[in-house]
This record gives C-alpha cells, structure tokens and sequence, in this order.
C-alpha cells in the first residue's frame, strides 16, 4: 500500500460515477443529452437520441440491430462539469434491456432515477431500483415531463416510497403542472425558477424569496397557483422527511427534483446539487480487506463484455472500472484469475458515439479494453499485490429456453461457442439433473435471438429454442441435507450453484412455504 498521492487525489475527488435508471419512455436519453450539453461534450440536441436510430448507431455488427434500429450495445459517457469530472454509465433499456443493465450498476457510485409524472413508478424502474437497493448506492430521483399533467406530487411520492421502499426528500416543488406549470420552488435555497419552455442556459431565471409565503411568489405566478404552494409547502414540512444526507448516502432516502428535461427546465439545478450530494469513488471490498482509491495503486474490475466489434475476429470489449488509482495506457497489469501480467496497451474510452483512445485514468472511469478473450465478467486487474474484488452477480433471468444444437455432428463448436458466449454475461447457463439439458436463461428477450444469430455466425452452428414456461430464477442456500432434497426439482448455474425455476410468484411461495430451512436468493450476490 502507498502513500496518497497529490495528483490522483485530486482528480479521484472530482470523479461522479452514475447511472441512470427509468423506464423506456420516461426521459432517460433526452436527460443524458441534456447533462452532456452542460459539460459542453456535445454541440447540439439530438447527438445521443442519434444512437437508437440505426443511422448513427456505431455499433452496425449486428443486422438484428439494424433491422430493429436500436442500440444492442452500449456504453459510458464522460464530460467536464464546474470542476467534476462525471461518468454516465449508459443502461441499455428498450428491447435491448439485458443483464448487463444490472451490471452496470455494479459500477456505479450512485444512480438517476427518472420518473414519468404522469407513469410513476413503472416495471423496469422497479426491477432497476432493487439492483441499486441491494448494492445501498445514493439514489436521486427526478419526475421528469412537468409541463405535461401527471400524478399529483404528493400521490407520487407516496407510491415510490410504496412500491419502491424508500422515503423521499422534495429538494424542489413544483408550482403548477401541465398548461398551468409555472416553476419550481426550491426548498433549500429558498428561490423560485420561472419555468419557460426550451430554456437555454443563459436564460434560467431564479429569483431569492423569504420561503414560499413571500408575496412575490404570488406576483409572478398568481395568487392560486401560489396559495396551493404555501398549502403543500407547510403540509410538506409538517409531515415530509427530514433531510439527512446520512440516510441519502446510505441509499435510505432519495432526493427528489421535479422539472422537465426536454425544456432543459430543473436539470442545472438537478446537475448542481447531483454533484454536491452524490460520492466520489469510495473504497471498495476485496479478498483483501476494502480498497482505497485515494491510497492503492491501480485496480479495478471487468463488469461487462461487448462483442461488438469485427464478427470475424471475434473481437470484443471488457468494459474496466476503474477502483483506484491511476491508469496509464501501456501499463502492465496482474490479472488475477489468470495468474498472469497483461499490457493494457490499446485501451478506449466512450464519448457519446465516438471512440477515443486513452493515456490516463482515475479510479471512478470507466474504460474499454480489447479483448482477444482473456477476460470474464467479474475479473479483477491491479498493480502490486494481488486480491480480487468480490464476484459479479448473476441476477434472476425472466425468460427461459431450452437449447439445442440442431446437428448433432457441431456438438462440440456449440459447447465452445455457448460456454463462450455466456462467459459474455448477457445470457446464463443452467443445467437439469440428472439429464445435463441445458437451460438458458436472459432477462430480456432479444438476447435469444442474438445468442442464435451470433451461434450461427461465428460459431457455424444452428441451434433449436424451445421456451419454457419459467419466469423466475431463484439461487438457493441451505444444509446439504436440505438441498438435496430438492435435487430433483433444481438446475445448476455455470458454477454449479442449485437454483430453482419458477412459472409464477405464486409457485416460488409456495415452495419457500414447503422448504422453509432453504433461503431462496434473487441474485447470486454473496453465494
Ligand atoms: P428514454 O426512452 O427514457 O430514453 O426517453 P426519451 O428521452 O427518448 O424520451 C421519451 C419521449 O419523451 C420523447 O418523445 C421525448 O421527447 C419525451 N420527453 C422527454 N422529456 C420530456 C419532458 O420533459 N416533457 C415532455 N412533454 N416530453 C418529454
């Protein structure tokens, strides 16, 4: 271990690792494009929405992906921003919606939440917020399409702490909503921001107020619109959370900002208190104790593989994030399950659509490294003594497909092509006692087709799906005796783990009712 130094303190401290997580539809792109404006990485709106209609899509590989216009794969982004340096790690999440929207999580120090006002909290979102629940990241919220009518605030609020979990803290409220939206009251600094459509940065208007009973409110948005304020200020104060940045760094209350990302309306205000609020880069589990950004030389570990780049060579990129310390390009670095030293010679980062290659980064970055096919998802690289960090989870698959080859004659290029392309991570493996049929299971759908599609095209194999009527995977703990006993009913994971299949949660209860010495787990986190 090392002395913490100056230069990578610094830069270390003014990292914001994130991800967003919504639903299709609630606002997630025109946010990030929005966010990237402000750091000046991009030039105009439209460059991020680009990415879903196959005409820009960089990642052309897949004809499944040109045909269906949207984005297989994925990326992060990073930009400049009042002294930060910000990582938006990109979550896949249309169609393309995979287990690797989980992973990415794993890499993220705090996470976005985007809430339609008119949806609430919507499946997707749900699915998402338990990943970031289970990890205890600082999750920040914003109901997002203002200028729309939706959920009255104080309905929404109650649903997210409902379905979600959690408790909430308005750091704004808004005055008005639909035709009528006028504003937002902000609660901490205690100022009012006019609300107008398209607004450009130089014309975001504040102006100071004495709380929400001064006048002036009343002045400049009329009297109604400014006596319901003072009425759902006071109620707020009365019976809302306390603010405690503690619980909002714990994960235990999320911030809430209202505003309007495609009027580029609340999103400073948003980005501004973000960046006070959220984490820098914070030490991390290992096999050796936690480690420090600040104080350990280089580490971090793989949480993603994308095959995206030439079919032929069967390239593809590891996706690193970066845990501590500086990383230089050509470094030589330990991989740890290997056992071996691996030059980190042509490494690229992500900005918006293009590729650019990369001398140096700091614990918090996320980074690409071509892979020639030495790396898992889950593997750790670092400089000096050798630990690992702890094993990425598998998460429970929602679809499931029996598989086979369809010549018998390529059963060996199909092995060698499965194992390797669920070393990928997208799709799991199980396997059925006593018979060894395999199982596939993915979390969204489309990652069948570019299993069979990829099988065929760089493998030369054809293989038959059968779907199976399972929509859940539970992992499953217990005494041996115990286990053995389900025996029969249980499918192995890649690790030969039991897990459990399910057709419903009806069926899941019930069989945690009949085994109750078992703990059935939703993701393999821990196990
Ligand atoms: P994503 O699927 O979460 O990435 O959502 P998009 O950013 O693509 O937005 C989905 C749709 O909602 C698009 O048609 C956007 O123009 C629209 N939208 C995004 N933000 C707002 C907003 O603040 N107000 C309104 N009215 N529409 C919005």
């Amino acid at each position: 271990m090392s002395q913490s130094n100056p230069q990578w303190e610094n830069e270390i401290a003014k990292r914001r690792t994130f991800a967003i997580i919504s639903h299709p539809d609630a606002g997630k792109t025109t946010m990030t494009e929005k966010l990237l404006y402000y750091g000046g990485a991009i030039r105009e709106a439209g460059m991020v929405k680009g990415r879903k209609n196959s005409k820009h899509a960089t990642s052309d590989w897949m004809e499944i992906e040109k045909k269906r216009g949207i984005s297989v794969t994925s990326s992060a982004m990073d930009f400049e921003y009042n002294g930060h340096h910000i990582n938006i790690l990109d979550t896949p999440g249309h169609q393309d919606f995979s287990e690797d929207t989980y992973r990415t999580l794993t890499a993220a120090d705090a996470a976005v939440m985007i809430i339609d006002v008119a949806k609430g909290v919507e499946a997707q979102t749900i699915k998402l917020f338990k990943v970031c629940r289970m990890r205890g990241i600082p999750i920040f919220t914003f109901v997002n399409k203002l200028d729309r009518h939706g959920k009255d605030p104080f309905e929404l609020l109650e649903e997210i702490e409902r379905v979600l979990g959690i408790r909430s803290y308005p750091m704004n409220w808004p005055i008005g909503m639909g035709s009528y939206f006028s504003g937002v009251f902000d609660r901490m600094k205690s100022r009012v921001e006019l609300y107008q459509s398209n607004t450009q940065h130089e014309d975001i208007s504040f102006f100071p107020v004495e709380g929400a009973e001064d006048p002036l409110i009343g002045d400049r948005v009329g009297q109604e619109l400014w006596q319901q304020l003072q009425d759902e200020i006071s109620l707020l104060d009365v019976a809302g959370d306390e603010y405690d940045p503690e619980l909002i760094n714990k994960g235990q209350l999320t911030p809430v900002f209202f505003g309007s990302a495609i009027n580029n309306f609340g999103v400073q205000t948003f980005l501004d208190n973000f960046l006070q609020m959220a984490p820098a880069p914070s030490a991390k589990k290992s096999t050796e104790g936690l480690i420090d950004p600040y104080t350990n030389a280089f580490s971090g570990f793989i949480f993603k593989i994308q095959a995206n780049m030439n079919p032929a060579h069967r390239d593809r990129i590891a996706f690193l994030r970066i845990c501590s310390g500086k990383f230089e390009r050509g470094m030589s670095v330990k991989h740890v399950r290997l056992g071996k030293d691996v030059k980190l010679a042509q490494p690229v980062q992500f900005m918006a659509q293009d590729r650019e290659i990369v001398d140096e980064s700091f614990a918090g970055d996320v980074i690409g490294l071509f892979d020639p096919g030495i790396f898992q998802i889950g593997d750790t690289l670092c400089v000096g003594k050798s630990f690992e960090y702890e094993e990425m989870p598998h998460f429970s698959p929602e679809f499931f497909s029996k598989v086979m080859v369809k010549d018998a004659m390529k059963h060996k290029q199909f092995q060698k092509g499965i194992m390797q392309l669920t070393e990928e991570g997208t799709v799991q493996l199980f396997r059925t006692h006593p018979m060894e049929e395999l199982i596939l299971g993915v979390v969204g759908v489309l990652q069948f087709e570019v299993l069979e599609y990829r099988l065929k095209a760089e493998y030369g194999v054809d293989i038959m799906l059968t779907r199976m009527p399972y929509q859940i995977a539970r992992w499953l703990e217990g005494e041996k005796a115990d286990l053995d006993a389900v025996k029969n009913r249980t499918v192995s994971d890649r690790y030969g783990r039991p897990v459990m299949l399910f057709e419903s949660e009806y069926q899941l209860r019930v069989a945690m009712d009949k085994y109750s010495n078992i703990k059935f787990h939703e993701s393999s986190l821990g196990l």
